[in-house]
C-alpha cells in the first residue's frame, strides 16, 4: 500500500524492513535476549539506521513494519534504541566509543533502567542512590521491569545524586557485569525479556556519567520524547497485522451459507478499525516529523500519537479476535499472541493517563 504522506525514501525503508522481517531467525527462548536476532537486525542494516543519526520518523517506519510481521524482532530493535540513546545523546566520547559500535553491530544488548518499585509513572520519585566515592560513584538500590534485564551488557541507569526531585537525578552507563550488580527475571503475559536489577554498592567511574550530574532527568525525557511516537508505531503494526488477519479470515470463513465479510455487522467493524489505524498512522508520522524538524514543544503531539495508536490497536486486536471466533484464542494463533503483546504499550513509556496529562497541560499553557 502507498501512504501518500510518506516520502519515497520512507516507503522504501518500510518495504525493505517488511522483507527483512519475513526472513529473520526463528523465535528465541521466551523472556531471554535473542542474540542471533540482534545480529541479524544489524546485518540487515536496521540497527545502523538507528545510530548514530537517530530519526523519529525512521524509528516509526521501521517499528511499524517489524511489528506487522515479527513482534520479537520489533522488540529487540526498539530495546537497543531505547537503552542506547542516552549513551549516544550524552555519553563521553570514551563511553560512546566503548559501547556504540558493539550495540550497533548487535553484539552488545542494552537496557534503559528508570523504573523502581516506588517510582513508575512518577519516575522523578526514584531513590536508587549514587553516592560520590573517590573518582566515581557507588550505586545502591533496585530497578524493576527493566527490559533486557538481567542479561544486558550495559544499562543506562538513572540514579539519585541529590535530594532535589527531577533536578537531582543523574544518568550513568553501567556494564551488566559490574561487581555488585545482580538481577532476576520477571515473567509477563507476553514473552518479553525483562527483569529486576539489584545494585549493591556498584562502583562506576565519573566518566560513565551521561550528561551533567543532576541533569539525568533531561536525558531520560529527551530519550522518551524521541521514542514515544514509535511506541504508537509498534502498536499500530500489531493492529495492522490483526486487521490483515481479520480481512483474510472473514473473506474465507462461511456461516449461514455466506462468507463472514458479507455480514455488514462484520465488515463495518473492520472498516472502523481500518479508519482508526490510518488516523493513528497520521498522528504518529506527524509527531515524528515534528520531532525531527526540531520544533519546540512537540511532546503533546507524541503523547496524542502514543495514546491514540495504542488504544486503537488494542481495539483492532479485540475486533479481529471477535470475528475469528474461538480459533483466535488457541495457543499459538497469531491473534492469541497479539492479544498478549498489545496490552503493555498502554502502560510503559507513560501510561495512557500520563499521555492525557501531557496533552491537557499543553491545552492550558
Ligand atoms: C512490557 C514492559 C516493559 C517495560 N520496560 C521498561 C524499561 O525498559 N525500563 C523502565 O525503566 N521501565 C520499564 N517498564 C516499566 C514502565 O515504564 C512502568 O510500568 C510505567 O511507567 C508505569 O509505572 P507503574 O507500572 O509503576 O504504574 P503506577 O505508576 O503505579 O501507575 C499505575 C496506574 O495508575 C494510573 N496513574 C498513575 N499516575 C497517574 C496520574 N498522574 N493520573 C492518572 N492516572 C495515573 C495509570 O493508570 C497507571 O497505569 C516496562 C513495563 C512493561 C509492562
Amino acid at each position: 500500500m502507498t501512504y501518500t504522506h510518506l516520502s519515497p525514501a520512507h516507503q522504501e525503508l518500510r518495504d525493505h524492513t517488511s522483507k527483512v522481517a519475513a526472513g529473520l531467525p526463528a523465535a528465541g527462548e521466551p523472556g531471554r535476549i535473542n542474540r542471533p536476532l540482534l545480529k541479524a537486525l544489524s546485518e540487515h542494516g536496521l540497527l545502523g539506521r538507528l545510530f548514530p543519526r537517530t530519526s523519529a520518523m525512521d524509528l516509526c517506519v521501521i517499528r511499524e513494519a517489524l511489528a506487522r510481521h515479527n513482534t520479537e524482532a520489533e522488540t529487540a530493535f526498539a530495546l537497543q534504541g531505547l537503552g542506547a540513546y542516552p549513551i549516544l545523546l550524552a555519553g563521553e566520547k570514551s563511553v560512546v566509543d566503548a559501547w556504540m559500535p558493539r550495540i550497533t553491530a548487535g553484539e552488545a544488548a542494552v537496557g534503559f533502567a528508570l523504573t523502581e518499585p516506588g517510582a513508575g509513572s512518577d519516575a522523578a520519585a526514584l531513590t536508587l542512590a549514587a553516592t560520590p566515592d573517590g573518582d566515581g560513584y557507588r550505586l545502591a538500590g533496585e530497578k524493576v521491569f527493566i527490559s533486557n534485564a538481567p542479561d544486558a551488557d550495559v544499562y543506562s541507569v538513572f540514579a539519585r545524586t541529590s535530594d532535589n526531585g527531577a533536578r537531582g537525578i543523574t544518568a550513568f552507563a553501567v556494564p551488566g557485569d559490574a561487581p555488585g550488580l545482580t538481577g532476576t527475571r520477571q515473567r509477563l503475559v507476553s514473552p518479553h525479556p525483562i527483569g529486576r536489577l539489584h545494585f549493591k554498592d556498584v562502583y562506576v567511574p565519573a566518566t560513565s556519567v551521561l550528561g551533567e550530574v543532576d541533569g539525568g532527568w533531561r536525558v531520560a525525557m529527551r530519550t522518551l520524547d524521541m521514542f514515544r511516537p514509535s511506541v504508537g508505531a509498534f502498536a499500530l503494526g500489531m493492529g495492522q497485522a490483526a486487521l490483515d488477519a481479520a480481512v483474510a479470515h472473514t473473506s474465507e470463513r462461511e456461516a449461514f451459507r455466506k462468507p463472514l465479510k458479507d455480514f455488514q455487522a462484520v465488515s463495518h467493524q473492520l472498516a472502523d478499525v481500518a479508519t482508526s489505524l490510518q488516523a493513528a498512522r497520521l498522528l504518529i508520522h506527524d509527531a515524528a516529523a515534528a520531532y525531527d524538524s526540531g520544533a519546540e514543544r512537540t511532546g503533546h503531539l507524541s503523547a496524542m500519537a502514543k495514546l491514540f495508536a495504542t488504544e486503537a490497536a488494542q481495539r483492532a486486536v479485540d475486533v479481529a479476535i471477535q470475528v475469528h471466533g474461538a480459533r483466535a484464542l488457541e495457543e499459538g494463533h497469531l491473534l492469541e499472541h497479539l492479544y498478549r503483546e498489545i496490552r503493555a504499550p498502554r502502560i510503559y513509556e507513560g501510561a495512557s493517563e500520563i499521555q492525557r496529562e501531557i496533552i491537557a497541560r499543553q491545552l492550558y499553557r
